[in-house]
């Protein structure tokens, strides 16, 4: 249990787990990890065709690196859509339903849709969330605020709280994304308050410009402070893509990779498909021992009800 004091205002107490054995169990051997859910980040809402030939911009080429990843192995294709305009991410419903549609005809994926419109340009609430009618298992809960770069990505408690609001009335699990310690705190601080229900899924996005760094011990420390019967992944930006997957593979977590976190194959070369990312961890999972998860497994480890 841990009081925050700040000046005269004393805010609600956060309960954290007492100890966390979780990590522990999983390095001696002696738990059976459950199955990798792999979750492919198909275009984001950010990288542009100067960045890189081959990230997927139009509704059509979205859905068809969604397929080719899910037939590679992903569980999970988290989805942006791209303003024909402006080339950046849009929450245009318009845009969403065709790919939304198709995916769930021709895929079992768990479809989760991004709820952050454009970091930096910080879309009216209602924008943002409006992909949601189109009820997706899954949506993005960005967990706070925080400096990206040259860009402040705003999330706040008022958003926050309508965000999880909204999720929790039309049954979409929200995969809270924490790129900093205080976020997971207020995760806790809005279970508390009835607006998130556990078991939580955490996606901790590790190696922005301004948040945590991409280290085992900031991830050991964020999964201390989770509560035990939690879920969570891990994408390391850039760089660090392929350092926190293996981490979080041996961790027993999940593993998100895709051109919206990284756009490099290896040090200068860059990724060809996002396929190329998922076969990659696909085939350091199976040499490790672990088992990849199949949409329908998915469901099952984080508690969807397709
Ligand atoms: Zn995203």
């Amino acid at each position: 249990m841990l009081i925050l004091k700040q000046g005269i205002y004393t805010l609600s107490v956060v309960s954290f787990p007492e100890k966390s054995d979780r990590n522990e169990s999983s390095l001696k051997g002696d738990q059976k990890l459950d199955k990798l859910i792999i979750t492919a980040a198909i275009t984001g809402s950010r990288i542009n065709r100067q960045q890189t030939p081959y990230i997927p911009i139009t509704p059509e080429e979205i859905t068809r690196s969604s397929i080719e990843a899910w037939e590679a192995g992903a569980a999970i294709v988290h989805l942006h859509m791209r303003d024909p305009k402006t080339g950046l991410g849009t929450p245009d419903i318009s845009l969403f339903r065709p790919v939304v549609d198709k995916l769930r005809k021709q895929t079992d994926l768990i479809l989760n849709l991004t709820t952050s419109g454009i970091p930096g340009i910080n879309l009216p609430t209602e924008q943002r969330l409006a992909p949601m009618q189109l009820k997706p298992e899954m949506a993005s809960f960005d967990a706070g605020s925080i400096n990206l770069g040259r860009y402040v990505f705003i999330n706040t408690p008022e958003f926050l709280e309508t965000a999880a609001k909204l999720m929790k009335e039309l049954d979409i699990k929200p995969e809270l994304e924490i790129f900093d310690i205080g976020m997971i705190i207020h995760c806790l601080r809005l279970r508390d308050q009835g607006l998130l229900e556990e078991p939580l899924h955490f996606q901790f996005v590790l190696g922005t410009p301004q948040g945590s760094p991409a280290t085992p011990k900031a991830l050991i420390h964020m999964l201390d402070l989770i509560p035990k019967n939690s879920t969570w992944s891990i994408i390391g930006i850039g760089k660090n893509h392929l350092p926190m997957s293996m981490l979080g593979l041996i961790l027993g977590g999940h593993v998100r990779v895709g051109l919206e976190d990284n756009i490099y194959y290896e040090r200068g070369v860059l990724a060809k498909s996002n396929t190329q990312l998922v076969k990659r961890i696909v085939r350091i999972t199976k040499e490790y021992g672990r088992e990849i998860a199949t949409p329908d497994e998915a469901r099952e480890i984080l508690g969807l009800q397709r």
